[in-house]
């Protein structure tokens, strides 16, 4: 893709994020104090929360979500190094309330009762619904002896991020920072090479001597693989191992050691820094309400509205990571999904049939080093002879530059937050 192609497509996808298909000539009336609840405000359920009212504003919109505010993963990286302060990455949802009229509950929902279209609080209270839309991110398979407060995970961003944070800027100038990459498929398969390349050239700067161990339980890098192989085999060779067919077996906190298999062969690696990256699945709630079958990690939607295809569960709808449909896991990813499934649903309350050509799209633009980023972008097309989304096309960076670090990735970021969050 040219340069000029590429940043036309930013612009579409990253950049403009806007909905193209919504049905802005529907009659709503048919709608006309609907509930739909939307349940996790990430980027995936926060963007589904804005744009139904945005779209339909007789709905009555309800954003259920523990937290008063929204941790963006995305750029979470440069919170480690110091770059970013976490502040810039907090997102109070009380923008969504104010701005666009959605209803607030600061409490968890524990489960999903779909015969009588109610939505069950961590407080005993209810909220029915005409729609309710799940989007409560990833949980993690536990690794036994993981202390999350010793080897933070930072995979969910906010006191896991400081604290690891806290940890790397305590190590010693000659210490080792082990990053433990779980098996695809996880949340931002670009990330933990991006944390690589961030910290990398952190130490570079700040602490010579220090290095970074990969261990990948993947068979090769899992994202943005031609980047960062040329990244770990050329400017960070002093610092990055990187060690493919790595299963981490159990961890010792105390010891500050991980026990592994590689290649069939047992071992132990111990290191001052451990960022333990746990395998990972849909959100607890898809769990504890029956959206996950026996044996899967994830919950089975129909893309074109991301409806469960569960029998029981009309419109119960997942979006973001914790959907199965194989898409990317990203940010990008579940504010798209969102779009999709806002228009979806509006089409249903207007007796319509959901769009049968959706796209989504995905992007990320991971620092390589201070002065220089890259790109991938990704679009997938509804296939309806699979009934699937499949990847219509995609671009990786020839090379990192200084533009894309200082122009295009800021830029991207801040369009994604803000139009997922303001
Ligand atoms: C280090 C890192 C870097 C990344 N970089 C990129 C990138 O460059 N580009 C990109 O596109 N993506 C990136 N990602 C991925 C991106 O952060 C995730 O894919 C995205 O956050 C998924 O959105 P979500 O809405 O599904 O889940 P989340 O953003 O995790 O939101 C889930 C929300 O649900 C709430 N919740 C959970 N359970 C409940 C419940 N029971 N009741 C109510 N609320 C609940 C939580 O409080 C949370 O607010 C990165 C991720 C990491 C870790």
């Amino acid at each position: 893709m040219n340069s000029l192609n590429r940043r036309k497509f930013i612009q579409v996808c990253g950049g403009g994020l806007a909905l193209a298909t919504l049905p802005l000539t529907f009659s709503l009336h048919a709608a006309s104090g609907a509930r739909v609840v939307v349940i996790g405000g990430g980027f995936a359920g926060a963007t589904a929360a804005k744009y139904l009212r945005l779209f339909g504003p007789d709905l009555q919109v309800t954003l259920v979500d523990p937290a008063t505010a929204h941790v963006s993963c995305v750029g979470s990286n440069l919170v480690l190094t110091g770059e970013t302060p976490i502040g810039e990455l907090t997102k109070p949802f009380a923008a969504l309330r104010d701005k666009y009229g959605v209803e607030l509950v600061a409490e968890p929902a524990v489960s999903i009762d779909a015969d009588n279209k109610r939505v069950n609080l961590a407080s005993g209270a209810t909220l029915d619904y005409e729609h309710v839309i799940l989007a409560p991110g990833i949980d993690f398979d536990p690794v036994p002896g993981h202390d999350f407060n010793v080897m933070p995970h930072a995979w969910i961003a906010g006191a896991q991020t400081t604290l690891l944070q806290e940890q790397l800027m305590a190590m010693a100038n000659d210490g080792t920072f082990v990053i433990a990459i779980p098996k695809t498929p996880f949340r931002a398969h670009t990330a933990p090479y991006e944390r690589a390349t961030v910290v990398a050239d952190y130490f570079r700067r700040n602490k010579p001597g220090a290095k970074i161990l990969i261990l990948d339980a993947n068979a090769a890098i899992a994202g943005m693989n031609r980047t960062f192989t040329a990244a770990f085999t050329g400017v960070y060779r002093d610092i990055v191992e990187y060690v493919p067919n790595v299963t981490v077996n159990a961890a010792d906190a105390l010891n500050r050691r991980l026990d592994i298999t590689r290649d069939g062969t047992a071992s132990s690696v111990t290191a001052e820094v451990i960022n333990l990256i746990p395998s990972q699945k849909a959100g607890k709630l898809l769990f504890d309400s029956g959206l996950v079958p026996d044996g899967s990690k994830f919950a089975p939607v129909n893309p074109l509205n991301y409806e469960s295809t569960l029998a029981g569960f009309s419109k119960v709808h997942i979006i973001g990571d914790s959907q199965s449909t194989g898409q990317a896991k990203s940010g990008h990813m579940a504010n798209s999904q969102a779009k999709v499934c806002v228009d979806a649903i509006l089409r249903d309350l207007a007796g319509l049939e959901p769009d049968p050509a959706p796209k989504t799209t995905a992007a990320a633009f991971p620092p390589i080093t201070r002065r220089t980023a890259s790109w991938t972008t990704v679009t997938y097309s509804f296939d309806a002879a699979t009934m699937s989304m499949v990847a219509s096309s995609s671009a990786e960076a020839p090379e990192p530059t200084k533009d894309v670090r200082e122009e295009e990735g800021p830029g991207w970021l801040i369009n994604l937050l803000s139009d997922s969050f303001a």
